[in-house]
């Protein structure tokens, strides 16, 4: 593993330190030990020692490390079909993975989290310095009833289901197994289908996953072992309120939510991760097949009528894409989407940063910063404030830090 300088100072960065306070211009961070040790005003700095390192950022912004709370490492992205992708060995898969990591973290992605198909090797391959990429939690395999969105069987396969994107459970008693299974693999967080989805072939976004009882269940065992939190993936409404009944951290895509599921998901925390990179991603009429290219074009209208009244009437809201699905590397564009269903660029930089890191429960360790917490930071070309769209450009991520190291350095700043 590279280690960290002793100690950084970043100053004349327009410091956006992840809490939501206003901007401080003639911003500094100082970092110690791959951990922040003081954040603000370049005139108020702590005394520095001679051995510190001083860095102009020349006035772009200084960030907290992204969170990208919903990706598939194991997945192509849109360069391959799925016949492509089934036809391909698992350690090829698995070798793919490696450069999208190393992507995602260039982009400015400090962490992420996988939720289906990524496994505890490729978590352990970053935290050993094996593979460059982004601190991974994973899910391994999201979890799905028969005909669900994690069987990806067509209606007239009639062997088990042997995709490593969902394991098959049906009923309370096998739920207990099939979620004790993934956490005995590694798991940090529970993936469950909660509605049918579009790229699976038996089913649709608006059919019922998992119901409320199974999802109980779910919850439950993941939060008795040391607090783990469970993901659903839930598109139609009904799916959304079992989703939320049955007590998940988050409601993944959410694209039918109605005012009954946003005044629940109020009353109880529960996020929502809109995937909106995902959902504006036009499916290729070459790759698709017909009839998951329909099923896409009619979810893609339903999220743009439904997220934005999440939004206003403020259900909390972390930032995830979908890469694996959609593009990888492309992970920022999700904050301008956020802003064109009505957050505010300051709101978006939030759910990218600190209230991924609530979601995640990392809200102690990274999402902002802060004196004390990692020293995962990102220098972005200009004031994203202004023009947030910007991010969405990997090449005006100039600087990418993770626990203090620059794994990316555009301009040669920490050289
Ligand atoms: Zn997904």
């Amino acid at each position: 593993m590279p280690t960290p300088t002793a100690s950084v100072l970043l100053h004349n960065g327009l410091l956006i330190d992840g809490t939501g306070g206003d901007p401080v211009r003639d911003g500094a961070v100082l970092i110690e030990d791959g951990l922040i040790r003081w954040a603000g005003r370049t005139a108020d700095r702590p005394a520095t020692t001679a051995t510190t390192r001083r860095i102009d950022v020349r006035g772009d912004a200084i960030l907290p490390g992204f969170i990208d709370c919903h990706v598939h490492m194991a997945a192509p992205g849109t360069a391959m079909s799925h016949a492509e992708i089934a036809s391909l060995p698992h350690s090829l898969l698995t070798f793919l993975a490696g450069p999208r990591m190393r992507q995602t973290l260039e982009a400015g992605v400090t962490t992420a989290r996988d939720l289906g198909g990524a496994d505890a090797g490729h978590r352990r391959a970053v935290e050993s310095g094996l593979l460059v990429g982004p601190r991974l939690q994973v899910a391994v395999s999201m979890l799905s009833p028969t005909g669900g969105h994690g069987d990806f069987r067509p209606g007239n396969d009639h062997r088990p289901n042997e995709n490593a994107m969902g394991r098959l459970a049906d009923g309370p008693a096998e739920c207990r197994r099939a979620v004790r299974e993934v956490l005995r693999q590694g798991a940090d967080c529970v993936k469950i289908a909660a509605t049918g989805g579009v790229w699976s072939p038996t089913d649709q976004p608006d059919d019922d996953g998992f119901l409320e009882d199974e999802i109980r269940t779910i919850t439950e065992i993941a939060a008795g072992h040391r607090g783990k939190k469970v993901a659903a993936h839930a598109q139609g409404r009904g799916g959304i309120l079992n989703a939320v009944r049955g007590g998940v951290a988050s409601v993944e895509h959410g694209y039918e939510i109605d005012d009954e599921a946003i005044g629940l998901m109020l009353e109880r925390g529960t996020f929502l991760v809109p995937t909106l990179t995902t959902a504006r991603t036009d499916p290729d009429p070459g790759k698709a097949a017909p009839w998951a290219y329909a099923k896409k074009k009619h979810w893609q209208d339903v999220a743009h009528r439904h997220i934005p009244r999440a939004i206003e009437r403020g259900v909390r809201i972390a930032m995830g894409t979908d890469c694996g699905i959609a593009e990888h590397g492309t992970n920022l564009r999700e904050l301008g989407h956020l802003v064109d269903c009505g957050m505010t660029p300051m709101g978006a930089l939030r759910a990218g940063t600190a209230e991924a890191a609530e979601l995640l429960g990392l809200a102690a360790e990274t999402g902002t910063l802060e004196p004390g917490k990692r020293a995962d930071v990102v220098i972005a070309r200009g004031n994203p404030l202004d023009d947030i769209r910007a991010l969405g450009d990997p090449a005006n991520i100039l600087v990418v830090m993770k626990d203090g190291v620059a794994y990316k350095d555009v301009e040669g700043l920490t050289a």
